[in-house]
C-alpha cells in the first residue's frame, strides 16, 4: 500500500465513501443485501368486558411459552455473547413490572393482549429515546426485539425470515439480534452495515463473536444504495465504500489478503514476542471488553491483556440484570490467561459517554463525573470492584489500571482506598497476590505534566490516546463537526507523549499505550520511536502490527521522531511519517 496525503487522486464520481463506527473488525467487498423491515402492524381491538380474563390467560400462555422458548435458546447459545443476550432476553420476558404495565392496559382499558403489549413495549422504548445516553438508546433493539417476539406468538402471525442464498453485505437500517440469529444462509453474510446502532449493541457483539466485518451509524446509508451495488466494508477503521473505484478495490483486496494471510499463516505458540528487525522488544497487548475477549486475545497471540475495560460488562449488568457476575467474570478471565501472559483490569471508566443506570445528565460529560472521579463519590462499588480484582489475583498474573487519574491527590486517594481492600483480604485470610502490579492510564494532560511524580508511585503507565488527544486539543472525539482536527500526530500529543515516556523510564517503570493509535500502521514508526514499552489494541489487529513491527528498526524510527519533534510545519510531520513508510515498503518488495 502506498500512504498518500490524498488517498484518492482518481476521482471517480461513484465512488462513495461513508464514516461510521467500528462494529467488528476486518475487510468485507461484495454485494449489498438490502433488508428492509415490513412493520408488524397491530390491529387495534377493544375487547368485551367479559373477555378480560381469557385475554390474561392468554397473555399468560404466551409468555410462558416464549420463557421456555427463550431457555432452550439459552441452553443451545455459543458463546457468552449469545449467551449474555439471551439471559437479557429473558430477564425481560420474567420482569413482573413489565408484565403488570400490558395486564394493566388489558383490564383497565380492554386494549386486546397484542395492543397492550405493543403499548407497553412501546412506552419503554418512547422513555429511553428522551434520555441523552447511547448505551441506553442501543438496547432499543433488543428491546424491539422481544416485543416482535410476544407479539408474534399473540398474534400467530410470522415475520418473514431473511434469507440469503449467495455471500452479501448485509445493509439494513437496523437489524434485530433475532434476525440475525434467524436469518436462513448467516455463512452467506460477508460484511453488514447498518444506518444505526453502536459498538456495544447485541448485533456488534454478535457480528464480532461470528467474525463478521462490520460498520455500523452509517448514517441513512441503506436508503441510498441499490440492491447489489458493490460494497467495501472496512471494519478496522470504521469505513464503507460503495461503487469502489478498480484502484480502491484492489487496495483493499489486498488489505483482505494480507489479513487472512497473516491470521492463517499465524501460529498462536511460535514466535509470538513483538520484535523490531533491530531486536528492540515492544510488547503486544490486547484490548478487550468481555470475557470472550481473552479467547479472542489468545488466539491471536496477545502477549497479555493489557486493557480490560471492564466498564461494559458492569453497564449491561446495572442496567438490564442488576446482578453484576464480576466476581466470577475476573476470576474467569484471570485464569484463562494462566500460562499466556498478565491481565490488567481497568476499574470502571463510567460516565462520560458511557453512562450507566442512575447516573445523572451532565452539561459537560466528557468533563464531568467520570471515571476514578465517579468511583471515588461511590467508594463502596468501588472498594467491590477492587476487591474482586484483587480476587482474582489469586492466579497471580493480574494488575490493577485506574481511568481518567488527573493528578496526584487523585492517585493518593485511590491508591489509600486499594490498600484498605488489600488489609480487608489479609484478616478475612483471603489469598492474593500481595505483589499485585498497579497502574494508571495517562490520558489528562494534567496527569501526563505530572507524571515523574505519579511514576514514583506506581509500578506502570498506559497511555490513553483516544482521550489524551481529546483533552489535549480540546477536541470532543464523538463530535463530526470537529474531528478533523483529531490529530494523533499533533505535535503537542507527541510532545506529550515524549514526555511521560521519558518520565517512566527515568523512574524505571514500563509505559505502555492503548488507544486506538496503536493499531494503526501508520502511527506505528512514531510509537517505536518515542520508545514505548507496550502497545495494546484489538485483538485483530495484532498479526498485522506485530508483522510490521518486525519489519521496522528501532534506530530509525527514533531517528524519524527526533526529526518530526522539532518540525515546526504540521503538514510535514504526517508526510515524513507516510514517506518513512513508503520508503521501508519499498525497501521491503526488493
Ligand atoms: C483511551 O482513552 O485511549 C482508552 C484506551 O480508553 P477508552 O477508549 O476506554 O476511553
Ligand atoms: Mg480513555
Amino acid at each position: 500500500m502506498i500512504w498518500k496525503e490524498n488517498d484518492n487522486p482518481y476521482y471517480n464520481q461513484n465512488m462513495t465513501e461513508f464514516n461510521g463506527i467500528s462494529s467488528s473488525p476486518g475487510y468485507a467487498i461484495g454485494k449489498a443485501f438490502i433488508y428492509r423491515h415490513d412493520k408488524l402492524v397491530i390491529s387495534h381491538d377493544y375487547i368485551p368486558i367479559d373477555s378480560v380474563s381469557k385475554e390474561l390467560e392468554h397473555l399468560d400462555s404466551c409468555f410462558k411459552s416464549l420463557i421456555k422458548e427463550y431457555k432452550g435458546y439459552l441452553d443451545d447459545a455459543e458463546g457468552d455473547s449469545e449467551k449474555a443476550l439471551y439471559t437479557v432476553e429473558l430477564l425481560m420476558l420474567e420482569d413482573a413490572e413489565y408484565h403488570k404495565s400490558i395486564k394493566k392496559l388489558i383490564e383497565e382499558k380492554r386494549y386486546s393482549a397484542p395492543w397492550a403489549a405493543q403499548e407497553a413495549t412501546e412506552e419503554i422504548i418512547r422513555m429511553i429515546s428522551g434520555i441523552e445516553d447511547e448505551y441506553l438508546k442501543e438496547r432499543i433493539i433488543d428491546i424491539r426485539d422481544i416485543e416482535y417476539a410476544i407479539l408474534e406468538t399473540l398474534t400467530g402471525k410470522r415475520r418473514e425470515h431473511i434469507e440469503v442464498t449467495e455471500p452479501r453485505i448485509l445493509v439494513a437500517d437496523y437489524i434485530l439480534t433475532s434476525e440475525l440469529l434467524g436469518l436462513e444462509g448467516l455463512e452467506n453474510i460477508e460484511g453488514i452495515v447498518l444506518d444505526g446502532g453502536g459498538k456495544t449493541s447485541h448485533v456488534s457483539i454478535l457480528a464480532k463473536s461470528k467474525k463478521i466485518p462490520s460498520v455500523v451509524g452509517v448514517n441513512g446509508f441503506s436508503s441510498l444504495l441499490e440492491e447489489g451495488e458493490l460494497v467495501i466494508v472496512d471494519g478496522e477503521a470504521g469505513l464503507v465504500i460503495s461503487s469502489p473505484t478498480r484502484k480502491k478495490l484492489a487496495e483493499y483486496e489486498e488489505k483482505r489478503q494480507s489479513l487472512e494471510n497473516l491470521v492463517e499463516s499465524f501460529d498462536a505458540s511460535s514466535g509470538t514476542n513483538g520484535l523490531t528487525s533491530d531486536g528492540r522488544r515492544v510488547i503486544l497487548d490486547a484490548n478487550i471488553e468481555w470475557l470472550e475477549g481473552v479467547d479472542d486475545a489468545i488466539s491471536f497471540g496477545a502477549e497479555n491483556i493489557g486493557l480490560f475495560r471492564t466498564e461494559f460488562i458492569a453497564i449491561k449488568s446495572d442496567i438490564l440484570n442488576s446482578r453484576d457476575k464480576k466476581d466470577e467474570i475476573y476470576m474467569e478471565a484471570a485464569r484463562r490467561m494462566v500460562g499466556h501472559g498478565d491481565i490488567v483490569f481497568r476499574t470502571l471508566d463510567i460516565g462520560g459517554d458511557k453512562k450507566a443506570d442512575g447516573m445523572i445528565a451532565e452539561d459537560n460529560p466528557i468533563l464531568g463525573w467520570r471515571a476514578v472521579r465517579y468511583m471515588l463519590s461511590h467508594r463502596k462499588d468501588f472498594k467491590a470492584q477492587m476487591r474482586a480484582i484483587l480476587l482474582a489475583s489469586k492466579y497471580r498474573n493480574v494488575r490493577i489500571m485506574f481511568p481518567m487519574i488527573s493528578g496526584i491527590e487523585e492517585l493518593d486517594e485511590t491508591l489509600a482506598l486499594f490498600e484498605e481492600c488489600k488489609d480487608d483480604l489479609r484478616r478475612e485470610k483471603i489469598d492474593f497476590d500481595e505483589h499485585i502490579k498497579v497502574g494508571t492510564m495517562i490520558e489528562v494532560p494534567s496527569a501526563a505534566l505530572v507524571s515523574d511524580i505519579l511514576a514514583k508511585k506506581l509500578d506502570f503507565f498506559s497511555i490513553g490516546t483516544n482521550d489524551l488527544i481529546q483533552y489535549t486539543i480540546a477536541v470532543d472525539r464523538g463530535n463530526d463537526k470537529t474531528n478533523y482536527l483529531y490529530n494523533p500526530l499533533h505535535l503537542g500529543v507527541l510532545r506529550l507523549i515524549r514526555m511521560i515516556v521519558d518520565n517512566a523510564h527515568e523512574k524505571g517503570i514500563e509505559v505502555g499505550l492503548c488507544g486506538q493509535m496503536a493499531s494503526e500502521i501508520l502511527y506505528l514508526p512514531v510509537l517505536v520511536g518515542l520508545g514505548l514499552d507496550e502497545l495494546s489494541m484489538s485483538p485483530a489487529s495484532l498479526p498485522a502490527i506485530r508483522r510490521y513491527l518486525s519489519s521496522l528498526s528501532y534506530g530509525d524510527c527514533s531517528r524519524l521522531v527526533n526529526e518530526v519533534l522539532s518540525e515546526d510545519d504540521p503538514f510535514k510531520i504526517e508526510r515524513k511519517v507516510k514517506e518513512f513508510l513508503n520508503e521501508r515498503e519499498t525497501r521491503n518488495k526488493k
